[in-house]
Formats: C-alpha cells, structure tokens, sequence
C-alpha cells in the first residue's frame, strides 16, 4: 500500500457519520474502493441504510476531509448502489465506538426474519425488551435493558440482498 493510500484510509477513519458520531465512515465499512491518479483521488462509497438521507453530508464531508491532505488536488466522491452493503462490513472499531454510544452494534450472525439477541452496550446483559422497533432514525431502534435499567438503541441489521 502506498503512503497517499494509508493518508487517505486514515483520513477516512476520521470522518464521522453525521448519524452516528464518532463512528468513522470507514469503520462502518462503508468505503468500497479508493482510486489515487497522482493529486486526484476518487472515492466510490458504499450507502448504509437506505432510511438514512445522510449521503449528501457524507459526501461533503469526506470530500473536504481528503483535500485537506496538502497534496490532493481534488477528491471526487461517488456513491454506488451496485456493491451490498451490509452491517457485517462494520469493523471491529466501529462496533467498540457504537456501544460507546450507547448504540449495541448489530448482530454477526443474522437470518433475515429471524429474532436476534441484543447485547446491552453498557453492561452486556442479554436481557433487553425492543421498546420502539422505530426509534430515532430508520436504522435503529430503542431498546430497555432489565438488568441495568439504561434505554439503549440496537442498530438493525441489514444482510446484503444479492
Ligand atoms: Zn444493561
């Protein structure tokens, strides 16, 4: 890998999610594939949640982020719809950061249409009730854990549709 390419992967590790802050574009796997052509960089993205209208912020803000590094002349930021995401791309940071937040990080292991078990992000109790399946934002929902009494919010997970 070459010096730009770690520069700009560390830059992306920076950039917040407007959604969810502190928790990096990058660590929400949401980076697909970086083009460096000499001084321009071109950075195909992959969107998370299709409820989460926050492209147009994500888009801005890498963009500034990356011409920030003095030897970039312009970064182009595409987005694609062709490439799955799924909540199996959050990396192992990314989840550590979710429960920071008070957010329990998806599930590994998900069937679609099946129940999944919730881990509390402050204590880890699986003893949690969904208390509003539709919570703030499409992406997520309010949860109650029984064992320390803290609402919390559980990030749904999304298997990639191939
Ligand atoms: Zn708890």
């Amino acid at each position: 890998m070459s010096d730009h390419m770690e520069e700009v992967i560390a830059v992306l590790k920076q950039v917040d999610d407007p959604e969810l802050p502190s928790v990096s574009v990058f660590d929400l796997g949401m980076v697909h594939d970086i083009e460096i052509e000499k001084y321009q960089i071109k950075i195909t993205m992959v969107p998370t949640f299709a409820g989460c209208p926050a492209l147009d912020f994500i888009e801005r803000d890498v963009k500034r982020a990356v011409e920030q590094l003095h030897w970039v002349e312009k970064c182009d930021v595409v987005f694609s719809f062709q490439y799955p995401w799924s909540t199996k791309a959050i990396t192992d940071v990314g989840k550590e950061r979710l429960k920071k937040h008070g957010i329990a990080p998806p599930p590994d292991q998900f069937k679609p249409g099946e129940a999944w078990t919730v881990y509390c992000p402050f204590c880890n109790s699986d003893y949690t009730s969904m208390e509003n399946v539709f919570g703030p934002t499409a992406c997520r929902s309010i949860l109650y854990c029984m064992n320390c009494r803290n609402p919390f919010e559980a990030m749904k997970p999304v298997v990639a549709q191939v």
